[in-house]
């Protein structure tokens, strides 16, 4: 059970391996493995063979991924960085000069764990593969009939609305789950009605400090390209 949701208090069954032996040089590949009763690597319950001897020839191979799953919790995963991803809504959707935006994108990221990309102890447990914008008319399958429902209100309250994340995890099996999970992010303020400064790469950004390669203090900086070269001198 490597993926839980502790907020609903429930795990997310792991779809199993496709029935083919692991071991590349397999005699039996030719004849394919339908009828055959074929084991799980026990450890990783990851891949599978059709014999003792095809799983001890793909050890030195295997051994490079094989790990038993760390318990993954996606709850918290996503409450650990709720912080950065209101800033990339902001930024992505960039409230403070369009916020209108609010009534018509969600900020999509794509996720997937992070077992099964590298063995060991990882920065995060989940990895972003990307983020983009969405209409909420792309996404409506997965939506509340009105998604607008609470932005509304705060809107006329004299805030921005709720703009939403929506996290959608795979399995990345043949066959295996999508998730779909949601975070609300309410901005009370009022829009500013003022055109920011255009800033790019806050997928980036986002990214890169959700998998571990930048540091958050990073952040605080104004991250708006190179330093011009006449300052430089
Ligand atoms: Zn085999
Ligand atoms: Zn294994």
């Amino acid at each position: 059970m490597p993926v839980i949701d502790s907020r609903y208090g429930i795990y997310i069954k792991d779809s199993k391996p496709v029935k083919v032996c692991q071991w590349i040089d397999c005699p039996d590949a030719e004849i394919g493995y339908e009828d055959r009763k074929m084991k799980m690597c026990a450890r990783c319950n990851v891949v599978r063979y059709c014999s003792k001897s095809c799983q001890r020839l793909d050890w030195s191979e295997h051994k490079l991924y094989c790990q038993i799953s760390p318990i993954m919790d996606i709850a918290e995963w996503m409450e650990r960085h709720e912080s950065l991803f209101r800033w990339a809504l902001i930024e992505g959707l960039r409230l403070r000069s369009k916020p209108s935006n609010i009534f018509q994108y969600v900020l999509l990221v794509e996720i997937t764990r992070m077992d099964r990309l590298m063995k060991g102890v990882a920065p995060s447990p989940f990895f972003v593969e990307s983020m983009r914008l969405k209409k909420f008319s792309d996404m409506e399958a997965f939506m509340t009939p009105d998604p607008c429902k609470d932005s509304r209100k705060i809107m006329e309250a004299g805030g921005i609305g709720q703009g939403i994340v929506v996290f959608q995890v795979s399995d990345r099996r043949p066959g295996g789950y999508t998730l779909f999970r949601f975070q609300y992010h309410d901005f009370h303020e009022k829009p500013s009605g003022e055109e920011g400064p255009s800033r790019t790469g806050w997928e980036n950004v986002t990214m890169g400090v959700v998998n571990g390669e930048i540091p958050i203090s990073l952040l605080s900086r104004r991250i708006e390209g190179p330093p011009d070269a006449a300052s430089s001198k």
